[in-house]
């Protein structure tokens, strides 16, 4: 069992003019096996929470802690927050010209496990991985992120959680932009993750749509860089009837 404990973590992003707050006092404890929804109205700070905990140098944390079994996340670097079990799928994945989908996934399993995954499971793993995605086997050849559409570029994502197998898997908006199909492929590849690795998972969203496909065990409201309400999964309904407008503040539509 391990466990991310994120205490009372503020964050200013580096604007032209200058540091701009934007994370007010986040508190929130994530275990294997839960999945916890963070749901917010764009603008809420749920990107930065995201790459504040992958470790992203545009975002200086002011205040607070992360900590994962213990260890000060915050003081480690990017590769290491990911051989510490850490992964981030971005809203925006980037694209990698040059790098194909195929060797950027065994770098990526040979840099976390420090050895290269041995040739014939690897190869049979990203076989199966990609048919339950229900991914051309052509893909793998293709460069990373380049040309991709929305639904690939959130499958590839998928993809390499499935594959990387990480402690803790923060998907940034996997959601958006897929239609109902490629909602459902991309919610039942997460779904396999959980069963299979006992993976904790924190699922950033706008929408309540993925949460009939991934069931939380808790949701947060994010509204205006930190946690205003928390509960179970009958507070998505809620949101889904009522908005996100109850809890805005005047600061918040500013
Ligand atoms: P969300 O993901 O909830 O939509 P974000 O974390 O992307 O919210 O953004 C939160 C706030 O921080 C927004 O007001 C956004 O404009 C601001 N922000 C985020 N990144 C930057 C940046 N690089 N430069 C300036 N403002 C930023
Ligand atoms: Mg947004
Ligand atoms: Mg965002």
């Amino acid at each position: 069992m391990s466990t991310l404990e994120i205490r009372d973590l503020h964050v200013s992003v580096e604007t032209k003019e200058g540091p701009k707050p934007i994370l007010r006092g986040v508190d929130l404890t994530l275990d294997s096996g839960h999945t916890h929804a963070i749901m917010g109205p764009n603008g809420s700070g749920k990107s930065t929470l995201a790459y504040s905990l992958a470790g992203h140098p545009k975002y200086q944390i002011t205040q607070g802690t992360v900590t994962l079994d213990g260890e000060d996340v915050l003081a480690m670097s990017v590769d290491e927050r990911a051989r510490a079990g850490l992964f981030l799928a971005m809203q925006y994945p980037v694209e990698v010209p040059g790098v194909s989908v195929s060797n950027f996934l065994r770098t990526a399993k040979t840099a976390l496990d420090g050895e290269a995954p041995a040739l014939r499971h690897w190869v049979k793993d990203v076989k199966v991985a990609m048919e339950q995605l229900r991914m051309d086997p052509a893909f793998a050849e293709r460069s990373v992120n380049e040309g991709f559409s929305g639904g690939e570029k959130k499958r590839h994502e998928i993809l390499q959680l499935e594959l990387l197998k990480p402690k803790f898997a923060i998907l940034d908006e996997t959601d958006s932009g897929l239609d109902v199909d490629a909602l459902r492929i991309v919610s039942e590849g997460v779904n396999r993750v959980k069963e299979n690795t006992d993976a904790g998972v924190l699922l950033i969203t706008h929408y309540t749509r993925i949460l009939r496909y991934i069931k939380p065990d808790f949701v947060h409201v994010f509204v205006d860089g930190r946690i205003a309400e928390e509960g179970g999964p009958e507070l998505a309904e809620r949101l889904e009837n009522e908005g996100y407008d109850r809890f805005l503040t005047p600061a918040a539509t500013a």
